[in-house]
């Protein structure tokens, strides 16, 4: 069974190529576009990974984060910030959040479906990349 990635990001171009290179190398992507939403999905869907926009409508990263991490069930989830947020600080503020990585934004296609796939675990990687 492919693992299911929860992409939550209110950028439709971002959504639709992260979306697009999930699929390609074999995922099953999930989407939302809120912080609200992402967060009922979460609960839903239990996915096998969460990528994660920091700046989001309703609920921020930050807020979604500091969800995860008051629930056991949702905080062993690999919770990825995807994020163009690069000032001095940002990383640590975002890891210290609980987020357990950093994907920086723009997306690059290369080499996207190897920094994601750093956080899952090997029966969670795709047959193709076994
Ligand atoms: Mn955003």
């Amino acid at each position: 069974m492919a693992a299911s990635i929860l992409i939550i990001e209110d950028n439709l171009n971002n959504l639709a190529l992260m979306d697009y290179l999930l699929q390609a190398f074999g995922y099953i992507p999930l989407q939302a576009q809120d912080g609200i939403a992402g967060l009922a999905m979460i609960r839903s869907e239990m996915p096998d990974l969460i990528l994660c926009d920091i700046q989001l409508p309703l609920l921020d990263g930050f807020g979604i984060a500091k969800a995860l991490k008051c629930d056991e069930k949702l905080s062993v989830i690999p919770l990825i910030a995807v994020t163009a947020l690069a000032m001095v600080g940002d990383k640590e503020k975002i890891l210290k959040a609980g987020f357990d990585g950093y994907i920086t934004k723009p997306i690059t296609p290369e080499t996207f479906i190897g920094e994601v796939e750093k956080f899952l675990s090997t029966e969670n990687l795709s047959r193709m990349n076994r």
